[in-house]
């Protein structure tokens, strides 16, 4: 088993310490995701088809999650 595939709700996708929710819902499999600090401007995001990771902008404006 993956440890980076951590158990997390659906609309939430971790990678390493970055966490990132679901921009929006789409009826394909095609997802978008956006880093949680996205409000506070952090342009990381990944596109995801079939639960897979096709696109990957992991750049980001903050060391790692803040809650
Ligand atoms: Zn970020």
């Amino acid at each position: 088993m993956n440890s980076a595939e951590m158990k997390v709700p659906n609309w939430m996708l971790q990678i390493g310490e970055y966490r990132f929710n679901k921009y929006c819902r789409s009826k394909g499999p095609k997802a978008r995701w956006v880093c949680s600090q996205n409000s506070m401007g952090c342009r990381a995001s990944v596109v995801t088809i079939d639960n897979n990771i096709v696109n990957k902008k992991n750049e980001h404006n903050h060391r790692k999650k803040a809650d």
